[in-house]
Parts: structure tokens; C-alpha cells; sequence
């Protein structure tokens, strides 16, 4: 039998649990409001991706872990999805892979308005932003090439610039 002054002891524990219980509940209903995935989280806005390969980096708003397959989130304020936030997501897909050696077969962008955007990680996707890619380096690597100019010569002769120019016209 329990003595009775232990009663306090085993109202506390078990209001406790119960605070426990209701938190757990809770948390449970926020992520469903959020649209949050259920899962170990691994990452949460804490992690910045980086690929030498691809020379891109990223990082995603949530990482999670479900099993052995890896899935990541992306939350936007918009109230629809935009070409941009699945070509972000098959950057995400990218980097996942090198990083983590597990290729995502699909991830989720999350709107203003709660909804949750499955997003395949399929071929086509995948060429497509390894094309966007190739072109983001293209133009990187062009940035330091001079623009053609046809300038006239009385610009030329007023320009401060002339000196280290290689298009002035004399
Ligand atoms: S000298 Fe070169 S920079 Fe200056 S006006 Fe001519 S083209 Fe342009």
C-alpha cells in the first residue's frame, strides 16, 4: 500500500505525464497545421549543403529522415508554386545526394496557405536543373568577359577609361 504522504509525489508524476502527453499532442498538431512531415528531423535551417561537382549550394528548411529515405521541406509564404520553387527543390535533390549518398525520390515545398506540394525527384526534373545549373556556370564564367561595346570616338577621347580600354575607338 502507498503511504500517504507519498501521495504529493505520485500527483506530480502523474500530472507530468499528463503536461507530457498534451505537449507530444500538441507539437503533433502544430506540425499537421504547418504542414510539417512526421520524421527525424536532421537538419533544420542549420545546415548549408555545398556540391563541388555541381558547384552549388543550398540549404533546405528541414531535412527529415523517414526510414531510410531521406525527404527534404522547403516552407514558402506564396499562395502557389512557382517553376522557381521546384527547380530550388531539385537543387535540394542534388545536394542531398552528395552529401547524405541517399538520392531523395521526393520532396515537399509548403505554402502560405498550408498546402504541401509533393515534388518528384524524377529524369526529367533532374535534367532540367542540371541544365539550369550548366548555365548559372556559363554565365558565372562569362561575367569577366568584356560586353561589346560600338562606342563613337569623341566618346572615347572623354573617357576616363581609355588608358586600360580595349574597344576605344580612336
Ligand atoms: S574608352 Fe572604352 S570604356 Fe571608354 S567610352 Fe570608349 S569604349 Fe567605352
Amino acid at each position: 500500500m502507498i503511504p500517504h504522504q507519498s501521495h504529493p509525489f505520485w500527483l506530480i508524476a502523474a500530472g507530468a505525464l499528463v503536461a507530457g502527453v498534451i505537449l507530444v499532442l500538441l507539437a503533433q498538431r502544430m506540425r499537421r497545421v504547418r504542414g510539417l512531415a512526421s520524421g527525424r528531423t536532421l537538419a533544420l535551417d542549420d545546415v548549408t549543403l555545398y556540391s563541388s561537382r555541381y558547384r552549388l549550394s543550398g540549404r533546405p528548411d528541414r531535412i527529415v529522415r523517414v526510414g531510410k529515405a531521406i525527404v527534404p521541406e522547403e516552407w514558402k509564404s506564396a499562395k502557389r508554386l512557382w517553376p522557381g520553387h521546384i527547380a530550388q527543390m531539385g537543387v535540394y535533390f542534388l545536394l542531398i545526394e552528395e552529401r547524405y549518398g541517399v538520392r531523395p525520390a521526393y520532396g515537399y515545398v509548403v505554402l502560405g496557405t498550408g498546402n504541401r506540394h509533393r515534388i518528384e525527384n524524377d529524369a526529367r526534373l533532374r535534367s532540367w536543373v542540371l541544365d539550369l545549373a550548366d548555365q548559372v556556370r556559363d554565365a558565372r564564367a562569362k561575367l569577366r568577359e568584356p560586353i561589346g561595346v560600338s562606342p563613337r570616338p569623341a566618346q572615347c577621347r572623354a573617357c576616363g577609361q581609355r588608358g586600360n580600354c580595349s574597344q576605344r575607338a580612336d
